[in-house]
């Protein structure tokens, strides 16, 4: 089994590919052991109405920490809706487990478990039996995403990791949604560049506004971005 690229995909320059042309190729290789994560961002408003208009039969799945704001919940069932998908649900433990193991408040006097316990856990499971998986990661949201790859091996989950909007800057993306009136996260309209839970996610541009005021600055999904 290859994990290079350019044997993967010989002859093609993949930082030259559209965002269309990624999820084409994820598409024709893995499907339907492929699936994108979504957030219910305005990333993934672009990502799920580019992919299931190349296959209808795509598979989307959420991690659901039971932290999410309202506005995410609606934007979840709007999305549903409109492409009669079902998003594929992965979570933790309720909030009343969780407690009884670890305390109140993880997300305040452990956050990183916290994550570990609700997002990353969760996405091991999630991507467990794929072949590979799309995220909405894109270069300018923090330094940490700068040299994120339109399409690469993820050593980290041993399967192909595409971020098919590595390049797209956020007008990009505001004028794909509004072009096509695509049901988005209304947090955003409130100065929410980054959705995440409801305890650690403020206004903010890129990603300031996840865990504000502390070191942390990304939950452990992309640490390899
Ligand atoms: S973002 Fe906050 S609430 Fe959500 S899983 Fe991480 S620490 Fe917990």
């Amino acid at each position: 089994m290859t994990t290079d690229v350019a044997t993967l995909l010989p002859g093609t320059d993949v930082e030259a590919l559209t965002a269309p042309e990624v999820l084409g190729v994820m598409v024709e290789h893995f499907h339907p052991s492929l699936s994108l994560a979504c957030s219910f961002q305005k990333e993934e408003a672009v990502l799920l109405d580019m992919l299931l208009a190349i296959e209808p039969g795509a598979r989307v799945f959420a991690l659901d920490t039971h932290v999410l704001f309202p506005e995410t919940y609606d934007v979840w069932r709007a999305v549903e809706k409109r492409y009669g998908v079902r998003v594929e649900v992965y979570q933790g433990p309720s909030l009343g487990r969780q407690a009884a193991a670890h305390g109140d408040a993880l997300w305040a006097s452990n956050p990183a478990l916290c994550c570990a316990i609700r997002k990353v856990g969760p996405l091991g499971e999630a991507l467990s039996g794929l072949r590979g998986w799309i995220t909405g990661m894109r270069r300018d949201q923090s330094p940490t995403r700068a040299g994120a790859p339109k399409i690469a091996w993820d050593e980290r989950h041993e399967l192909w990791k595409a971020n098919p909007l590595a390049d797209w800057r956020d007008g990009d993306v505001w004028a794909y949604i509004h072009e096509r009136e695509l049901p988005y996260n209304r947090l955003h309209d409130r100065g929410y560049a980054s959705i995440g839970c409801t305890h650690c996610t403020l206004p903010g541009d890129g990603r300031e506004g996840r865990w504000a005021g502390s070191d942390k600055t990304e939950c452990g999904l992309h640490l390899d971005a």
